[in-house]
């Protein structure tokens, strides 16, 4: 199942068949990982464009095989979502990330922390309730807290996942679309939605220093954004020139390795002390 790349990494190899000996060896190893609390959390600083104040940080999940080393999340978390598992690695997700947001708070650091839902974590009618619970035991406002979902699981169910997001956004909680401009929205239900904020995918962003055409999607998304009165955000940005183009065209946030990979929780801050003194 493990690969060894050209640079000596270790991958692991995904498998199709749904109930291959390896796909289910993987889910039962997922589901000890979730229970172990051994999947960790890092953090990618989100920067204001005009400012550079660091605004907030989004949570990632990680996952160390013991035997298959580094499984992307592009692997494990679909293979979560099929097995029954991405309520728990959500919820550990989501209980990490807001005590890590405490912490932050405490320090004295005016910010929030984003944690990624998956489509099905819009049919659970609890949802609301157990992220009023988990802010309440971290002691973190609401207001602290964004929840990033992608187009497309709002499309799956708009009836169902309005609901959902009515409740969250009654909470005070803030969410994202995540992923803006990949899946396909229609623009009438953008702005039904109590969304706070349009996550650019970085698809779009990463070649606006060079390409016309990338850079005029980015200002219309933009433009966009800010007529439905969002802030945009532009994910993956690598370079110095590319911060400059979304700083001309007005984007509100952004993130990518040009800031910061996504760091684990100590060094993360680390780099918010180092940053902001
Ligand atoms: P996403 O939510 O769109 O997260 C952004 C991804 O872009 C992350 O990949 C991040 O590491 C990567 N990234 C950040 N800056 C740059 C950059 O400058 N250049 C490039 N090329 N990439 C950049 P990651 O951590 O591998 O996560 C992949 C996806 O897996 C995420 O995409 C998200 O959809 C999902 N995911 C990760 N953690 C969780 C989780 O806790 N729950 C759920 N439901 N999904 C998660
Ligand atoms: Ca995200
Ligand atoms: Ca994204
Ligand atoms: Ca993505």
């Amino acid at each position: 199942v493990a690969k060894t790349t050209r640079t000596g990494v270790r991958v692991y190899q995904p498998d199709d068949d749904r109930n291959s000996p390896r796909r289910l060896a993987m889910v039962a190893d997922l589901r000890e990982a979730i229970q172990r609390h051994d999947l960790v959390v890092v953090f990618q600083p989100k920067l204001e464009t005009a400012t550079g104040i660091v605004r907030g940080a989004e949570a990632l999940a990680r996952w160390h095989h013991p035997a298959h080393g580094f499984v992307p999340p592009d692997e494990f978390i679909p293979l979560a979502e099929t097995s029954g598992l991405i309520r728990p690695l959500t919820l550990h997700v989501l209980e990490v990330a807001l005590r890590r947001c405490a912490s932050w708070r405490r320090m004295g650091h005016d910010m929030h922390v984003a944690v990624n839902l998956s489509p099905n974590s819009l049919q659970e009618a609890d949802l609301p309730d157990i992220v009023a619970r988990l802010l309440g035991q971290a002691g973190v406002p609401a207001s602290a807290l964004t929840l990033e979902i992608t187009e497309s699981s709002i499309m799956d169910d708009p009836a169902g996942s309005l609901v959902t997001l009515d409740r969250l956004h009654a909470l005070g909680v803030k969410l994202a679309i995540d992923d803006f401009g990949t899946g396909y929205s229609s623009l009438g239900r953008l702005r039904e939605l109590p969304i706070h904020e349009m996550k650019i995918d970085k698809s779009f962003v990463q070649r606006i220093a060079v390409d016309h055409r990338d850079r005029a999607v980015v200002r219309s998304a933009v433009q966009l954004g800010h007529a439905l009165d969002l802030e945009v955000v532009a994910e993956g940005v690598e370079d110095e020139q590319t911060l400059n183009h979304l700083r001309l065209e007005g984007c509100n946030l952004v993130q990518g390795y040009f800031i910061s990979k996504p760091l684990p929780a100590d060094e993360f801050a680390d780099w918010l002390a180092a940053r902001v003194p």
